[in-house]
């Protein structure tokens, strides 16, 4: 029987974490992130997640989408490589060339039978980093079986009905976070209990992180944040580190953004702009 642990988790806490870049740095040095996720009328979330994915400092950053996604991606987003499913619509099979530092799967994915099987047979024979996000994390929480492909230390980031699909319904805060680390424990995995004050469970361990503000409450933000942790790992963070600062940065930048935005408007495209400014606050 070990105790429960709980660090909120502020600038002091994160500031060790941080790896300052060097004058003689090369993008090697900072990994390759694949995102692989999007379906017809839902490539935004994988435009948001890449793009977080390499302001928060990836080297390189692939993202694989059903053909739908090619054009969007390529016309919106320069800086990445775009692989393609065969199918047009939906990710149907999950096969590519590149070596991967991370991945970061499921955002904008579906939960059509096709794209279960091609995730199904991904988990298999994947022992890439991972970390997994809304319908990823939908059908884990369909297919419990899948939890057992995961590798050790796979990052989950569900949002409040993500979770409850995840771990099934709780009656208060104190046994939902009860429930998350039985469960984080028994498939050693990560947790990142989204919400106002974001938790990042990992067995006994509660990070509580103290940045973000309600602007977060748009459609897309948790895209942002799947992107920076993915983005994080790539760059040699284990996966631990990625999710406590990955958190704390994502709600930094929502707090500088909504000095200049607001509440109302701040959209999930700013903070990944003003990630620069999250990461100068460290200076
Ligand atoms: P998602 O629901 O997947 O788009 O994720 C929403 C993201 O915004 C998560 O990172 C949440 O922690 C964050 N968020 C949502 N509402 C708030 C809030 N009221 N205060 C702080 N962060 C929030
Ligand atoms: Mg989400």
């Amino acid at each position: 029987e070990t105790t429960t642990e709980a660090e909120l988790i502020g600038k002091h806490e994160v500031l060790p974490i941080y790896k300052p870049r060097d004058k003689f740095s090369h993008k090697g040095q900072f990994g390759h992130s694949l995102i692989i996720g999007g379906s017809y009328g839902k490539i935004g979330a994988v435009i948001l997640a890449s793009r977080a994915a390499l302001a928060s400092g990836a080297g390189l950053v692939t993202v694989y989408v059903p053909k739908c996604g090619y054009i969007p991606l390529q016309a919106s987003f320069p800086e990445a490589m775009v692989i393609t499913d065969e199918d047009e619509k939906k990710i149907t099979n999950i096969s590519f060339e590149i070596e991967p530092t991370v991945i970061g799967l499921g955002v904008g994915i579906g939960t059509d039978t096709k794209t279960m099987k091609a995730i199904e047979g991904f988990l298999k024979t994947n022992k890439t980093l991972l970390v997994i996000d809304a319908d990823g994390i939908n059908i884990l929480a369909k297919r419990k079986t899948l939890l057992k492909l995961l590798p050790e230390q796979a990052i989950l980031t569900p949002h409040p009905k993500e979770l409850e699909r995840l771990i099934g319904k709780w009656t208060d805060d104190f046994d939902k976070l009860e429930k998350v680390k039985a469960f984080s424990k028994k498939h050693n995995l990560i947790v990142v209990v989204k919400g106002a004050n974001s938790i990042t469970v990992f067995q006994e361990k509660l990070y509580i992180n103290s940045t973000g503000n309600p602007g977060l409450a748009t459609g897309g933000s948790g895209d942002v944040l799947t992107g920076i942790i993915t983005g994080l790992m790539s760059q040699g963070y284990n996966p631990l580190s990625a999710s406590v600062f990955g958190v704390y940065l994502h709600g930094k930048s929502a707090d500088i953004a909504v000095e200049d935005f607001g509440y109302q408007s701040l959209i999930a495209s700013h903070v990944i702009e003003y990630l620069g400014e999250a990461y100068k606050d460290l200076f």
